[in-house]
């Protein structure tokens, strides 16, 4: 029997690690997740959409504000909640059950491979305004 969360997950992905990440990954949102599945990539982590419960424990912890509920993402952003869920799927990861048991990957799906260089090191978010801009 299907339930009604099941269905729920099946149209969307859950949390989602938005470009403020992006040349930081200090990875402080990896030690608060309970299940494990914030997987590192070359430029940033990626959220894996079919392992996250939803829990919300690795938000308030990222120090750029980079993870989102997917349906609270920046519009700016959206084309981000494709980009954490393909990135399995094009490193062929799938859902292995838990970061600790895999390496740090060096790929990143193609969005962030391209995306302009993050001013690391700056101690702030350039995208700290984006917290205000409206959903769709
Ligand atoms: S805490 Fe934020 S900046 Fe650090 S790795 Fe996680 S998402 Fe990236
Ligand atoms: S919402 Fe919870 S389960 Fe999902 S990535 Fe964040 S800490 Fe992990």
């Amino acid at each position: 029997m299907v339930s009604p969360r099941d269905i729920s997950r099946r149209r969307c992905v859950t949390y989602v690690i938005g470009p403020p990440c992006i040349d930081v990954k200090d990875a402080s949102c990896v030690a608060e997740c309970p299940v494990d599945c914030i997987y590192i990539g070359g430029r940033m982590l990626y959220i894996n959409p079919e392992e996250c419960i939803d829990c919300g424990a690795c938000e308030p912890v990222c120090p750029v504000e980079a993870i989102y509920p997917a349906e609270y993402l920046p519009v700016a952003f959206k084309a981000f909640s494709g980009a954490n869920a393909e990135f399995f799927e094009r490193t062929g990861l799938g859902s292995p059950g838990g970061a600790s048991g895999v390496e740090a990957l060096e790929e990143d799906h193609p969005l962030i491979a391209d995306w302009p260089r993050n001013n690391v090191g700056s101690g702030t978010n350039p995208y700290a305004s984006s917290r205000n801009i409206s959903e769709d």
